[in-house]
């Protein structure tokens, strides 16, 4: 493909999860997988780490498969946690990358505060348990958690362990300080990238408090919005899409695919953008890296 015929182009996927985040497969056998999967143009965006981005670009190009760089920030706003997906920018960036490093920084001290909080419910070892599950010693997330109490037979499966455990409210559930919006914002907008607002519907946000999160991403240069997403159901993503246009958002698209046992959704299965929307993909022609040939 060249980049004349990115207009064609449909089966973007620009949201997944490797083992340096809290996916299972390593960036090699995603740009595998998203390749056999009819991918045309991918982005692994690990949670708060561009540790992968290296060997996914290499893997993906090796493969004929165009490539663009991504990571997913997390960030608290209104109280609650805000996932803004960064797409295209320079990976090796110093302001961007000790930005992440200082983001994923409270996630240990984190962890053992959620083990405590578990072992008080009488579920002992999960913090040593999680870290067995880690691939990235300082990306210790609620996902490893989660798939430690379903082997050691708390509970039958993930979706279970954060019902009854990691949210609001639950034994192991530790709020957190993440990044703020401004400063993700700004590391991936300096570092030469652009910024989507990852799966708007998950945030249980009242329409007063997500139209303060789209305004404030606007008024600091965010210019997208995840239409389709695996964490999104059909009607969500009409709804999404129809305030895509009503903000005049560019509207993204990406599977959040961590693993194939958990994940429902397989990398490069979503359903199309509706064609009224502006892909992202277009905004970002320049920054894709295109396979030689
Ligand atoms: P953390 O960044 O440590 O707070 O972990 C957040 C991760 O947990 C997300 O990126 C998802 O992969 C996963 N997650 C969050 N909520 C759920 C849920 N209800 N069921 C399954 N996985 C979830
Ligand atoms: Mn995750
Ligand atoms: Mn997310
Ligand atoms: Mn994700």
């Amino acid at each position: 493909m060249n980049p004349t015929t990115l207009h064609a182009l449909s089966n973007a996927d620009l949201h997944c999860h490797s083992k340096v985040s809290d996916g299972t497969l390593e960036p090699e056998e995603l740009a595998a997988r998203a390749k056999a999967q009819g991918v045309e143009l991918w982005a692994l965006t690990d949670h708060d780490e561009v540790g992968g981005q290296q060997r996914a670009m290499e893997a993906a190009l090796a493969q004929g498969l165009p490539y663009l760089t991504g990571t997913e920030i997390s960030v608290t706003f209104a109280g609650k946690v805000v996932h803004i997906v960064g797409l295209g920018f320079d990976h090796t960036d110093p302001a961007l990358v000790a930005g992440l490093r200082a983001t994923r920084g409270g996630r240990e001290p984190r962890a053992r505060e959620m083990g405590e909080g578990l072992a008080q419910v009488g579920i002992k070892g999960a913090f040593e348990g999680a870290l067995k599950y880690v691939g990235n010693p300082e990306l210790i997330s609620r996902t490893h958690f989660a798939r430690w109490l379903v082997d050691a037979g708390h509970c039958s499966d993930v979706p279970e362990v954060f019902r009854r455990f990691l949210t609001e409210g639950k034994p192991g559930f530790v709020p957190h300080r993440w990044a703020t919006l401004r400063d993700a914002l700004r590391w991936v907008h300096e570092a030469g990238g652009l910024t989507v607002i990852a799966h708007p519907a998950r945030y249980g946000f009242t329409p007063t408090e997500e139209y303060a999160l789209f305004t404030e991403f606007q008024a600091h240069g965010g210019r997208g919005l995840e239409v389709v997403t695996g964490s999104h159901t059909a009607a969500e993503a009409v709804k999404y899409g129809d305030m895509a246009l009503e903000f005049g958002f560019l509207a993204s698209r990406g599977s959040d695919f961590h693993s194939p046992d958990e994940s429902h959704t397989d990398l490069g299965s979503l359903p199309n953008l509706p064609g009224q929307l502006s892909p992202v993909w277009l905004a970002l022609q320049d920054r894709i890296h295109f396979p030689r040939g």
